[in-house]
């Protein structure tokens, strides 16, 4: 027999890149510091924990579907109706279900050039087209999306802060892009890191939702409440938009663990507080202490900060990445976002920011030396 044709997937599926996650080992034998996705350096709550625990009582038993004491919890928590919530597995699975629901071959998906990957993935997987436009300083540029948008546009994605770039758009601006954006066509705010903000002008988007039927909020549970490997994400959609969403969703799509988990993290205020606190303390110190050694370091609000080795004589990212790794502190590289001599670190515990200053500083005195 002839060896057979492989089944062929639609032809936009061959061009996405398979989504890298950030590495969790470096070439070190010592104490590994992976400061490479964001996962917070105080883990979950312990009563989030504790719940997970408890779920190993009935394996057996299929989740409730319908995730409705989680939706409850979550809608008592940032006092929104509970009905107009839907939960995933992970914030990237509601994406995909929003890219599958609402995309078709020709239709046009438009993001900004440093934005979120899963945003190219999901419109690819959909059969659809990417639309990519250019920032401004590492920001996104409201005008440059509307500059965009065609008769074919059916979403607009925005991340909001933006990761890998740290930067946020003003609920002001999102609210100017949303103004002007075509009735029909679907803007999909991604906040996953909105409990770390700490600005006067921003907004998650929640009223935006509220008041209108084109506008959808996505969530994670992945990053302020430190559940990441249990995945665990929500959106926040108007009715018609839920009752679509519930079509394309597997019938039992968030696990038990992750549902009673995800109810005891909202409960314990306290350590969303602490953890809040954590960053916002690290955050400017981290900023200045890296520019001190010559690598600029761009605003951020979220839980992390982009470093440029472009600035100094000899600096690369690959290179420094190679160093750090071999010192077991694990940065993430962005070439995938557009930014090859940058490197995203996630803020860490104090032991495991100092180590990436003093590795840092090393690397930096052997372009001095070199
Ligand atoms: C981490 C992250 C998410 C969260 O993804 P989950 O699937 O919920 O873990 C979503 N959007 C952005 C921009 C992120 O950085």
């Amino acid at each position: 027999m002839s060896a057979a044709k492989s089944p062929e997937p639609r032809p936009s599926v061959l061009e996405i890149a398979a989504y890298i996650p950030g590495r969790a080992k470096g070439g070190s034998a010592g104490k590994q510091h992976k400061l490479s996705s964001n996962e917070n350096p105080l883990g979950p709550s312990p009563e989030a924990r504790e719940a997970f625990l408890s779920a190993a009582q009935s394996l057996e038993r299929y989740p409730d579907g319908s995730a409705t004491d989680l939706r409850e919890a979550i809608a008592s928590a940032y006092g929104l109706k509970a009905d107009r919530i839907i939960c995933g597995n992970g914030s990237d699975e509601i994406l995909a279900m929003i890219a599958n629901a609402y995309l078709r071959e020709g239709d046009e998906a438009v993001f900004t050039e440093h934005a979120f990957l899963v945003y190219r993935i999901v419109t690819l997987a959909a059969g659809a087209t990417p639309v990519v436009v250019k920032e401004t300083d590492l920001t996104v540029d409201v005008d440059a999306i509307l500059a965009a948008v065609t008769d074919k546009t059916r979403i607009v994605f925005l991340a909001n802060p933006n990761n890998p770039t740290g930067s946020y758009t003003s609920i002001n601006e999102v609210r100017r892009l949303r103004d002007s954006l075509p009735a029909g066509v679907l803007l999909v705010i991604d906040a996953a890191y909105a409990e770390y903000v700490q600005k006067n002008d921003y907004e998650a988007g929640i009223e935006l939702v509220a008041t209108r039927n084109d506008t959808i909020m996505t969530r994670t549970f992945s990053k302020i409440y430190g559940l990441a490997a249990l995945r665990l994400g929500w959106a926040y959609a108007p009715e018609a938009v839920i009752n679509t969403l519930h079509r394309v969703r597997g019938p039992f799509n968030v696990n038990a663990a992750a549902l009673a988990a995800g109810v005891a993290a909202l409960k314990d205020r306290a350590h969303t507080d602490r953890s809040i606190a954590h960053n916002a303390r690290w955050l400017p110190e981290l900023r200045e202490r890296i520019a001190a050694l010559g690598f600029p370091v761009a605003p951020s609000v979220g839980n992390f900060v982009l470093i440029d080795f472009s600035a100094v004589p000899g600096g690369d990212a690959g290179a420094a990445d190679e160093f750090l790794s071999a010192r077991g502190v694990i940065l993430r590289r962005v070439s995938a976002y557009g930014l090859p001599q940058m490197l995203r670190m996630t803020v860490g515990d104090d032991e495991s920011n100092e180590a990436t200053i003093a590795a840092l500083r090393a690397y930096r005195d052997t372009l001095n030396n070199g």
